[in-house]
């Protein structure tokens, strides 16, 4: 099998995963986004994926995006992971939605990164669920005040909410906790939508607790990093 044959074959699997679960959540497909992460797999793996239809990526860190940025036109880039402030800047210039902002400083920085750039980036607040904010994510009582910070910083559009499930819970019930956060969310803001949860082990509980944003990258690109060379 070539490796195009092999993307192809590994996203017909995911796309039918996730027409699975949105059935039996009673949602249409169309309501749930796929962002294909592609940390770690080479460009020629993004345009590969985009020539098949996939028009969103996701990438964890500033450098590895940049280098994948002229792989494909017209995608979305979307960057989930943690977010060092000297990098906001950069990473507000190419990312459409970002799903980790997780402290007040990175909040600022990407506002300022974004007006820099003259472009309107949306922002969901990573949240953690296992009670601490040492692995990235606020803690949930902190949500409201990020939150607010973000929908006051010009340049920012308040999206949502991400959460990665913790290894030690339950999917099924750290996304029904997250989906109660979104819904206390948009009281005060009713449209912040985004809820990105789920990845290529968790993606059918997400999406039936709620989930608008799925982030697979394992289910679609394979287990490991390619080989150099
Ligand atoms: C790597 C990563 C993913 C994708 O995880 P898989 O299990 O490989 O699908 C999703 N979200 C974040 C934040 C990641 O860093």
């Amino acid at each position: 099998m070539t490796r195009a044959e092999e993307l192809a074959a590994a996203l017909q699997h995911v796309e039918s995963r996730l027409t699975a679960a949105c059935t039996a959540a009673g949602r249409a497909r169309d309501e749930v986004t796929l962002v294909a992460v592609s940390k770690t797999w080479p460009a020629t793996d993004v345009a590969q994926l985009a020539a098949l239809g996939v028009r969103d990526f996701g990438e964890n860190t500033d450098q590895e995006a940049r280098g994948k940025l002229a792989a494909a036109r017209d995608v979305n880039w979307h960057f989930v992971g943690r977010l060092q402030t000297n990098k906001c800047r950069s990473v507000a210039s190419y990312a459409e939605l970002v799903h980790s902002a997780d402290r007040r400083r990175v909040i600022t920085a990407l506002g300022q990164g974004a007006e820099r750039a003259g472009r309107s980036v949306s922002v969901c607040v990573q949240v953690s669920l296992d009670g601490s904010a040492a692995r990235g994510g606020a803690l949930p009582t902190d949500v409201p005040e990020l939150a607010e910070q973000l929908a006051g910083t010009p340049g920012l559009r308040l999206a949502g909410l991400m959460a990665v499930a913790p290894a030690a819970a339950e999917p099924a019930e750290a996304f029904a906790r997250l989906f109660d956060i979104a819904q206390r969310l948009r009281r005060d803001h009713p449209t912040a939508r985004v809820i990105s949860a789920g990845m290529s082990g968790d993606l059918e509980p997400a999406i039936a607790a709620g989930a608008t944003h799925v982030r697979v990258g394992t289910a679609l690109f394979g287990g490991r990093p390619p080989l150099v060379g």
